[in-house]
């Protein structure tokens, strides 16, 4: 994933599970950008990874 700024790849900064702690998301990333210091936060929605154990099942 490239900077939304500058285009520059970003560097992954680590995952956290926030599924206790928020309604609607359960993963949580952090991205930033070693070139203009831009910082990023993507949040997955809980609707993705409940899809994902429901495969997982099958
Ligand atoms: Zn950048």
């Amino acid at each position: 994933m490239n900077c939304w700024h500058c285009n520059h790849e970003l560097i992954w900064g680590g995952d956290h599970d926030i599924e206790e702690d928020d309604e609607n998301f359960s993963i949580e990333t952090n991205l930033s950008c070693p070139q203009c210091g831009t910082f990023v936060l993507v949040f997955l929605p809980k609707i993705y990874t409940e899809e994902k154990e429901e495969d997982a099942e099958q």
